[in-house]
Order: C-alpha cells, then sequence, then structure tokens
C-alpha cells in the first residue's frame, strides 16, 4: 500500500496546516489540501474521498477539487462521510452560495459528486481496498478510518484526543502494521488539547501503549508553531516505533 500525506504549505516543507492522506491512487482520506495538487492527472485519479469530519483543516479544498476533477458524464467523485458530515458539506458549502450546489446540480448522466454515508464499525470496499469507519474521540463527531488491501493494515485515527473504543477495535483487527497519529499541542497546552479533543506529547505517549501490538507509529497534525516542541517531548520520552510524518513523502508499507 502507498500512503502519503500531501504537503499543505509553500513553497512544500515539513509544516502541516492541513489534511489529506493519498492511499494508492484511487483513495483519498479527507479533503484538506487534496485541490492544491499541481498534478491535475493525480487528482483525476482520486475516485473516493473518505472524509473524517467537517473541520474546515480536513475539507478546506474539496470544492476545488471537485471543480477540478470535474467532467461531464455519468461518472463522478464518491464523497464518504457520515450522514452527519455529507448534510453539513451540503448545507453549510455546497450551499449555492459558498459553492455551487454540486448535489442539486448533479443528474444521472452528468454527475459533480456522489454522497454514500458510512457508518461506524461497518466496512466497505472501494478500489481493492477494505475501509473500516471507527469513532474516535474529538470535539465533534469524527470517524477514523483503518484501510486494509488483504496484505496490510494501515489505521488513520484523524483528530482525537484519548479514546479507548478505537485501540479495542484495531486490537482486534487480524493485522495492522501502521498507525497515523495526531500530536496537536506541547504538554504545555494539555489542558486546551483536553478542551479540543486533540492530543498533547504526554497524553500520546499514554496513548500509545493502549494498544497491545507492535506498529509504527507515525506523528501527524502538529501545529506547525509547536513542531519543534512537541519534537522535543516525544523524543525525551523515548517511544519505540515512533517517528515524524514526512508530508509529501510516499510510504510504502
Ligand atoms: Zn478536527
Ligand atoms: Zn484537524
Amino acid at each position: 500500500m502507498k500512503v502519503e500525506l500531501l504537503p499543505s504549505c509553500l513553497p512544500a516543507g515539513e509544516a502541516q496546516f492541513l489534511v489529506t492522506f493519498l492511499v494508492n491512487d484511487h483513495v483519498a482520506i479527507d479533503a484538506g489540501s487534496l485541490g492544491l495538487l499541481a498534478d491535475l492527472e493525480r487528482q483525476r485519479r482520486v475516485r473516493h474521498v473518505f472524509l473524517t469530519h467537517e473541520h474546515i483543516d480536513h475539507i478546506a479544498t474539496l470544492p476545488i477539487f471537485l471543480e477540478n476533477v470535474y467532467d461531464p458524464g455519468p461518472d463522478s467523485v464518491e464523497l464518504l462521510a457520515s450522514p452527519d458530515v455529507l448534510d453539513f458539506i451540503h448545507r453549510d458549502i455546497f450551499n449555492g452560495r459558498v459553492w455551487p450546489d454540486f448535489f442539486e446540480l448533479s443528474t444521472a448522466s452528468d454527475s459533480f459528486v456522489r454522497g454514500t454515508p458510512v457508518v461506524a464499525g461497518e466496512p466497505i470496499t472501494r478500489a481493492g481496498l477494505t475501509i473500516m469507519p471507527v469513532t474516535v474521540s474529538h470535539c465533534v463527531d469524527t470517524l477514523g478510518y483503518v484501510v486494509d488491501d488483504g496484505r496490510v493494515a494501515v489505521a488513520f485515527p484523524s483528530d482525537t484526543g484519548p479514546t479507548e473504543q478505537f485501540w479495542e477495535r484495531l486490537d482486534a483487527l487480524p493485522r495492522l502494521d501502521v498507525v497515523f497519529l495526531e500530536v496537536s499541542f506541547p504538554n504545555r497546552l494539555a489542558s486546551l488539547a483536553t478542551a479540543t479533543g486533540h492530543h498533547c506529547s504526554a497524553s500520546f505517549i499514554e496513548e500509545i501503549r493502549r494498544l497491545r501490538r507492535d506498529v509504527r507509529w507515525i506523528v501527524v497534525h502538529r501545529k506547525a508553531r509547536y513542531a519543534a516542541e512537541i519534537a522535543a517531548e516525544i523524543a525525551a520520552a523515548g517511544p519505540r516505533n515512533v517517528e515524524f510524518v514526512a508530508p509529501g513523502r510516499v510510504y510504502e508499507v
């Protein structure tokens, strides 16, 4: 499986402002930076976009992406998310003011986008991947996804603070190889992390011990102004198998 966290700063560098993971060629998780890919062919190959929640860093360029890849005809991008998130996206973004209502404009013969609701615990298969939505613990209802290609499995918990259910689900899976887990704040802002449903460095270290299996942990979603502070705190705790994501690097797992 190929996984890339798309770069989201200019010029492209390590800072992460937005969230889009590309999985192989045809699946994206979140659309924070998806519409910024300079290679329009790469954008066009993405046919299924799974959204974790409606926060702007996860959906910012969804309207731009759908505009970029629209081709007149019946085939269109599929947007997969919880029913609530699909509704928010339609009402608050594709509402004919902020952006054209691509849902209403879509017909059987000429489609911009198709919405497909997903449910926590019910896996769905797309582009040769089995994708399982799992509830996490953020300040709004949020789904993480576990992507399995039949050989390896990768977990994308999205934005979350401490959660037990997610790790129980992951412990029960037949395989799990990599987890892209967030750390948003340094320890001095632990109370803000708790209030907003995110991890600080210390809660991240506690959290990775909840999983009973050995995996490769890749830290994502560090707020750019705290990135170095978080890296130092995690390094000082000395956990095994933890690294920091390199945006734009293709992880072959
Ligand atoms: Zn969020
Ligand atoms: Zn976020």
